[in-house]
């Protein structure tokens, strides 16, 4: 295609070598409207320009004179609107801590490439550069306003997915974990993160999870009936757990049914358990617990009083965020905090799901560790009731083709 051409690139790094050799790069990869710079100032002034002004960076982090943590904040206080890709010789959890900033800034960044650079790494990056920019202008930076979803639920606009959890041990798929989907007349499918926290703000957050529970414990009672062993988990935040009609609500549904409260999660996002008063929160799960639904502690690790949510509440499960899941084989501080979640876990006769398995190795690695479940992308991706069954099976075909577990000893 020749839209790399068009892009504007802006190579900004202090050392000139460096600069003759990514401009090469980049035009063997066929970008030729490239620019280079051996300080940020020269390079601000090029971005203070409306026709200069590139639509991708290319930024070393460690310079003589301006850093490139100072230079992002130069481009944030100029609202630049382009996207960056960090190239350093600093170590992997240097070039994280960037990279968490530049997201904290709001810019854009694809990747990040370590020096000495790898082509074919650069080339990867670029590429997931113009799928974004192909998928991006449509309707990504549309923000729904509180009627919006007020519509959107009482339309029943809101649609149940449904990732798979499996056993790491047997393959045997173990549940589902319901994920919301607005199916929006106009915009397509919108994802919960688009407007979950709306729902939280306005209120309007106990109509939304009346809604996916109910259609999340329908569902579960078909499959019941249907003799598919399969527990359902249920995201609930906080708020829910602010008045104690919750715990009626979901008693009700699961009894109108006929589903046993075993095949019911109660999943809880960690830094939403504690609130201001703790008390009705813990009433509400301290009284589900004992009628013997399950519930499970999601995200672990990503929210500030974890521990003390481990201590005050029964959970039964716990869940590795993803961010500390995925590439946790190749990354020594990743690892250190899943095997410390994961032994902890253990250690508290929890079962333990790591979340956000994304390929082949992550799955080996929750294998050799003795995790109990696994979710993500590499097993399936959330899907509809209707793909489910047709997933099982082929699931199951993966799992002896791809020798996925340990056969059992003969
Ligand atoms: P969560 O509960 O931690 O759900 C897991 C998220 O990770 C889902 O995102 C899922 O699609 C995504 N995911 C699964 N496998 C992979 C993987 O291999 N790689 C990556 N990168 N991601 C993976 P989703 O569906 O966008 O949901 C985001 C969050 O929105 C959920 O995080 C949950 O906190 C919230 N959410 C979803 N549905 C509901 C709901 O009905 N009610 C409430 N209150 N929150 C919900
Ligand atoms: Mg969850
Ligand atoms: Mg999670």
């Amino acid at each position: 295609m020749d839209s790399a051409s068009t892009i504007k690139i802006l190579i900004l790094d202090d050392d000139t070598f460096m600069l003759k050799l990514l401009s090469r790069m980049l035009a063997k990869l066929g970008y030729t409207a490239v620019t280079t710079c051996d300080n940020g100032s020269d390079a601000l002034q090029k971005i203070d320009h409306i026709d200069t002004c590139p639509d991708l960076i290319l930024l070393d982090l460690n310079m003589p004179d301006m850093d490139g943590i100072e230079f992002v904040r130069y481009l944030v206080d100029r609202q630049y609107h382009g996207q960056l890709i960090l190239v350093s010789g600093e170590d992997e959890r240097m070039l994280k801590t960037a990279e968490k900033l530049v997201h904290a800034h709001k810019i854009p960044m694809p990747g990040y490439v370590h020096k000495p650079v790898d082509p074919n790494k650069l080339s990867e990056i670029l590429q997931r550069l113009e799928i974004e920019a192909a998928i991006l202008p449509q309707s990504n930076d549309k923000t729904y306003s509180a009627a919006d979803i007020r519509s959107a639920i009482t339309h029943q606009e809101l649609v149940n997915y449904y990732q798979p959890k499996v056993s790491v041990e047997s393959g045997d798929v173990i549940g589902v974990e319901t994920l919301v989907r607005w199916h929006h007349p106009q915009d397509g499918v919108i994802m919960p993160d688009r407007f979950i926290h709306v729902a939280e703000d306005n209120n309007l957050i106990d109509d939304l999870t009346r809604l996916v529970l109910k259609q999340a414990i329908i569902q579960a009672g078909k499959w019941h009936r249907d003799s598919q062993a399969l527990r359902v988990s249920i995201n609930v935040t906080m708020e829910n757990l602010a008045s104690l009609d919750f715990q009626d609500m979901v008693v009700n549904l699961v009894n109108e049914n006929n589903l046993p409260p075993q095949k019911i999660v109660i999943e809880i996002t960690e830094s939403q358990v504690m609130g201001p008063d703790a008390r009705i929160p813990l009433e509400i799960l301290t009284r589900l617990r004992l009628k013997r639904f399950h519930l499970s502690i999601d995200d672990f690790g990503t929210g500030h009083s974890s521990l003390a949510q481990l201590r005050d509440i029964p959970f039964n499960e716990l869940k590795i965020d993803q961010g500390f899941v995925h590439r946790a084989w190749q990354d020594d501080t990743l690892r250190a905090i899943y095997d410390a979640s994961l032994a902890m876990g253990k250690q508290l006769g929890m079962d333990i799901v790591a979340e956000g398995v994304e390929d082949r190795d992550d799955w080996e690695l929750v294998q050799q560790t003795g995790c109990d479940m696994a979710q993500g992308n590499f097993i399936s991706r959330p899907l509809l009731p209707a793909d489910l069954l047709r997933w099982m099976e082929e699931w199951h075909g993966r799992v002896r083709a791809e020798a996925l577990i340990a056969s059992p000893a003969s």
